[in-house]
């Protein structure tokens, strides 16, 4: 079958694995204290109304994201499902583009235009109908 990705270079890793949590901290206990991931940082993402935690694992990260707010998706997301893996972030470049092109190709977009992420880096959400039931995040750094 004929690629229908354009000039687009495929996303070149895993970003990261986000783990939806109650607790950050009491997550940690296991990734970084059993496990012996490290922990790389710990920010507040005011447009998701969440506290994320990163620790490395090779070229990947996993991300825990915890609620700061009711009205927070990861809020809502542990109330229907508990918790567990919430989506896979797509390392990728030129993502304003891509999300055009995704959407002329009749993806469902959650977010059309991207939105400022976590250490330094514009996301956009894709939508689990157009994506085999997997939340995908696309992820630019600068
Ligand atoms: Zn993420």
């Amino acid at each position: 079958m004929e690629l229908k990705n354009g000039t687009f270079e495929a996303p070149e890793k895993i970003a990261h694995i986000g783990i939806a949590v109650h607790n950050i901290e009491n997550s940690l206990a296991f990734y970084n204290d059993l496990l012996g991931l490290t922990l790389e940082n710990v920010e507040e993402v005011e447009s998701e109304q969440v506290k994320v935690a990163f620790l490395k694992i090779g070229e990947s990260r996993i991300e825990l994201l915890e609620p700061i707010s009711k009205e927070s998706p990861i809020a809502k997301f542990l109330e229907r499902k508990g918790e567990g893996i919430h989506h896979i972030a797509l390392e990728v470049n030129d993502i304003e583009k891509r999300l055009l092109q995704l959407k002329t190709e009749g993806i469902r977009l959650i977010n059309e235009q991207p939105k400022e992420g976590s250490n330094n880096s514009q996301i956009a959400f894709l939508h689990p109908k157009s994506t085999n039931g997997v939340l995908v995040e696309l992820c630019q750094h600068y």
